[in-house]
């Protein structure tokens, strides 16, 4: 058999995609996994450029490019959000399609992954032009979706009206009610209770799992979290009143707000529902002002960075004083950060596995509207508490084991999970 060689496998210059396939190869190397294997994993099953025509409210026709790529069905159908913003190109969605893979390996759920998106200032559209490039966006990338082949749900700028419209179109082509085609639907349309707190709560599982591991209770434990958008208001709030952790800290965009006594965060969420655009700015209760780059040094026990990629980097990395960081945005961290913290002993939770709390819920509603039976919010907790808490004592376990970091631990699971299906399916072998 001939072996296959790089050029075979996906190229680029884009730093996200380049990333990727750094920490792909460097796991490769460790598990020693056999090179064809590793050549499929290194490409995308299958990808859709798609230009979408709409016409806008002046009666104008304006074209947007669209993509949907699916990196691996190996382990079950692919899965993976649609995102709606400007700098979308198809190396950005080859790079997520490759990540979803892994987060769903890493948890193991019974998915492959995938990721879509369309190259457009959604902010520029009406209500209505977004809704008819939604549904024709569907409808040109429909032939590769399904159920049990690919499902979408929402990313960056879109959101449970969004899936509502692709579920109702899809729907439509299908000729009857399909749920299960798209994840993070409203509950009216079968959503799963507990999906919108569902990453934040992982994120507080994975914080909560790592500190006992550390030989530490939670009760009292300081956390600052950066970000208080859906995912940091969540872990923030579950950690304080179910766990009882200290919220020192917590930003957004706006401001980042401070007390190493613990924050008042009833007060806050006060100030932030009556606040335009739910921003921390304005607030005047018992706290003190800081920047974003100052909460990410603070003296404190954990860290979330919950807004944006690359806020951890080879410039403060050497000042985190936290002993735990627990990543509930994606690529918080950059690759150098993550050597530097690495050589300084801080556990890093990495975002495959701290912030799949999400998929994990959009899981359990995929298997609802198979069944056509709907979960108590209670069920839905516990049951991704039973998901989030051993997917962590096994990345733990693997760590402990091959002696390396939670990072690596969590890719070596998740890659060979994949490597295993591939192999095991045979269809390598069985020559189609
Ligand atoms: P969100 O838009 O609800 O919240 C983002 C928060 O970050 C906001 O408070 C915003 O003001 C703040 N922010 C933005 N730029 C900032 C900056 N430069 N400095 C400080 N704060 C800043 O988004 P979200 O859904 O909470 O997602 C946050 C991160 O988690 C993203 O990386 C996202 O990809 C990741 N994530 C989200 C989910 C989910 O289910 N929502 C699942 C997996 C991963």
């Amino acid at each position: 058999m001939a072996t296959p060689t790089k050029e075979t496998s996906l190229e680029t210059t884009n730093s996200m995609l380049a990333t990727t396939l750094a920490l792909f190869d460097s796991t490769f190397e460790r598990l020693q996994l056999d090179e064809g294997i590793a050549s499929i994993m290194r490409q995308t099953e299958v990808e859709m450029t798609v230009t979408i025509p709409i016409i806008a409210d002046d009666g104008r026709i304006l074209t947007f490019k669209g993509y949907r790529v699916q990196h691996s069905s190996a382990r079950g159908p692919s899965k993976g959000g649609i995102r709606y913003h400007p700098d979308v190109d198809i190396d950005e969605v080859r790079a997520l399609a490759m990540l979803m893979t892994l987060k769903c390996a890493a948890v193991n759920i019974p998915f492959g992954g995938a990721k879509g998106g369309i190259c457009v200032n959604p902010a520029e559209l009406s209500m209505h032009e977004l809704e008819r490039l939604t549904r024709r966006f569907a409808k040109m990338i429909a032939p590769i979706l399904g159920g049990k082949r690919d499902i979408p749900a929402p990313d960056m700028n879109t959101n449970e009206q969004t899936m509502a419209w692709f579920m109702d179109e899809i729907s439509s082509i299908q000729g009857y009610y399909s749920p299960e085609i798209t994840t993070g639907k409203p509950v009216i349309l079968g959503g799963s209770e507990g999906r919108t707190e569902a990453t934040g709560r992982g994120v507080a599982i994975a914080t909560v799992e790592l500190l006992r591991k550390l030989g530490r209770e939670p009760q009292g434990a300081r956390v600052a979290v950066q970000g208080y958008g859906n995912v940091g208001y969540y872990a923030a709030n579950i950690l304080a009143d179910e766990y009882g952790c200290k919220v020192i800290a917590v930003s957004d965009v706006s401001d980042a707000l401070y007390n190493p006594k613990g924050l008042d965060l009833a007060a806050i969420n006060q100030h932030v529902a009556h606040s335009p655009g739910r921003l921390l700015k304005g607030f005047t209760g018992n706290a003190e002002h800081i920047t974003n780059a100052e909460l990410l040094t603070l003296d404190t026990d954990v860290l979330i960075p919950a807004a944006i990629e690359n806020q951890i980097t080879g410039k403060n990395a050497g000042q985190i004083q936290a002993q735990i960081i627990v990543e509930g945005a994606n690529g918080p961290t950059t690759y150098e950060a993550d050597l530097i913290l690495r050589d300084r002993g801080i556990h890093v939770v990495p975002d495959i596995l701290a912030n799949a709390g999400g998929v994990i819920v959009s899981y359990f509603e995929w298997v609802q509207d198979l069944q056509f039976y709907f979960w108590e919010i209670d069920e839905v907790r516990r049951q991704l508490y039973k998901k989030m808490s051993r997917s962590f004592e096994e990345a733990w376990a693997m760590a402990q084991e091959r002696n390396v970091d939670l990072r690596s631990a969590v890719y070596m699971l998740a890659v060979q999970r994949v490597a295993d299906a591939i192999q095991k399916r045979g269809y390598v072998s069985a020559g189609g």
